[in-house]
């Protein structure tokens, strides 16, 4: 019999609503039931047996959560909403399933031998141009929007457009000990956005890094954890403990919503084994942060940072993306009001949730129509988050483009023949 969920992090909670202007579903419905305050009453509910599992009401404002855990920073008393929820949400499972849609996406992601062929679609449909030229505001456009928005920053182009070594930039030292770093590649990373995978790879390799590929490895599973199959999430995660090993000194990841999850393998798992592999796990600016990074050529940009949840509230990564972009001599770098909060993508709420997703997402779009001067690009560390601004830039009719920070740094260090050297 499984263990009775343990909602035990929400023991700390006051009542005191400080969370309540940093939740993004409060701000769109304004109902206490979507706030933090009013789903920390609804899980105590299920947890003394008030509620059930199954209540319609209940289960309504708890599947309306992004689980972006904007809540968690800003308490004064310490609440661990996010276990509290994930908690809630294997009751829900055990007592429901999964919905249709849920269930049929969450499958896919399950096998390789489904989603892979289905990206690779997906980026043949991506290199046809018709995603791009139908892109808009309806909710077919918007979701061609969300294709069009993977091509990447570069739009494309190789990087070798950016060759020509920058003067005055003389190379600094590598380390004389290279540290290792298994490359997770992960599923809609790995086929979606492969120009960040190089982006990755070579920036580390610029800082001293040996990149090593591992093989085997799988989808990480927090689409899974996140709609209460924890079953699944887990046998997601021992397939990638197999693979990794003790492959490398780091297991980097570029997309911040694996990286929560592969951080907390160790709570997934419960076992010895899974703690050590979740304490190598990084965020690839964290690597980056740890050797300076080293400076790159100039770029004239304007750049918004936009910090994803899982990287920002999850993970508790905060100065380390900004470090790397700062390592571009002559952009400028800004973080608009609102850039800490959800925008709406959440996994696959943005699927399930349309509306509300966008609901969510206005703000920031409207954010950074106002902005001036106007940024020409955003810059966030997530595959669902550069998706979903990116879809929401192009239905606004905002000539704004969207890139992960690695793929700055890569242009500046191509710009400046950086890779020449290697
Ligand atoms: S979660 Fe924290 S901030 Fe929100 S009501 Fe409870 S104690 Fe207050
Ligand atoms: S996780 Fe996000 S959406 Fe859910 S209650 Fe907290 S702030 Fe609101």
């Amino acid at each position: 019999m499984a263990a009775a969920p343990d909602f035990s992090s929400l023991d700390p909670c006051v009542h005191c609503g400080f969370c309540l202007p940093a939740c993004p579903t409060y701000l769109a419905t304004g109902d206490e039931a979507d706030s933090p305050r009013g789903r920390i009453v609804l899980m105590r509910a299920l947890e003394r047996g008030e509620l059930a599992a199954d209540d319609v009401a209940l289960a309504e404002h708890l599947d309306a959560c992004l689980g972006c855990r904007g809540c968690e920073p800003v308490c004064p008393s310490g609440v661990g909403y996010g276990r509290g929820l994930e908690a809630a949400r294997e009751e829900l499972f055990r007592a429901r399933g999964l919905p249709p849609l849920a269930k049929l996406v969450l499958g896919v992601f399950r096998n390789e031998r489904l989603w892979r062929p289905l990206f690779r679609l997906a980026r043949l449909f991506r290199a046809t141009g018709i995603p791009t030229a139908l892109a808009g505001a309806g909710r077919v456009g918007f979701g061609m929007g969300m294709l069009a928005a993977t091509v990447g920053w570069y739009g494309g182009k190789a990087v070798g457009s950016y060759r020509g070594r920058a003067t005055g930039q003389e190379p600094t030292a590598l380390p004389p000990y290279r540290p290792t770093v298994a490359l997770f590649r992960g599923c809609v990373m790995d086929t979606l956005f492969g120009h960040v995978h190089a982006a990755t790879r070579r920036t580390l390799e610029a800082n001293g890094y040996q990149v090593l590929e591992v093989p085997g490895q799988v989808c990480c599973g927090a689409l899974h954890e996140h709609a209460g199959d924890r079953e699944a999430a887990q046998a997601l995660a021992a397939k990638n403990l197999a693979a990794f090993g003790l492959s490398a000194d780091y297991v980097c990841v570029n997309s911040a919503g694996c990286g929560a999850l592969l951080k907390d393998y160790g709570h997934l798992l419960g076992t010895e084994e899974a703690q050590a592999f979740g304490a190598r796990v990084r965020d690839v600016s964290e690597l980056l942060a740890a050797m300076g990074p080293r400076r790159g050529a100039p770029l004239e940009l304007e750049v918004a940072y936009d910090a994803p949840c899982h990287l920002l509230h999850a993970q508790r990564v905060e100065q380390a993306p900004l470090e790397l972009m700062r390592a571009i001599p002559t952009l400028r770098l800004r973080l608009l009001p609102g850039s800490e909060r959800c925008c709406g993508s959440a996994g696959i709420y943005s699927v399930l949730r349309p509306a509300m997703a966008r609901a969510v997402l206005e703000d920031k779009i409207e954010t950074l129509a106002a902005a001036s001067p106007r940024p020409e690009v955003v810059a966030t560390g997530n595959p669902g988050c550069l998706m979903q601004i990116g879809a929401g830039l192009r239905a606004a009719g905002l000539d704004i483009a969207v890139a992960h920070p690695v793929e700055l740094l890569d242009a500046s260090y191509e710009k400046a023949g950086m890779y020449e050297e290697q």
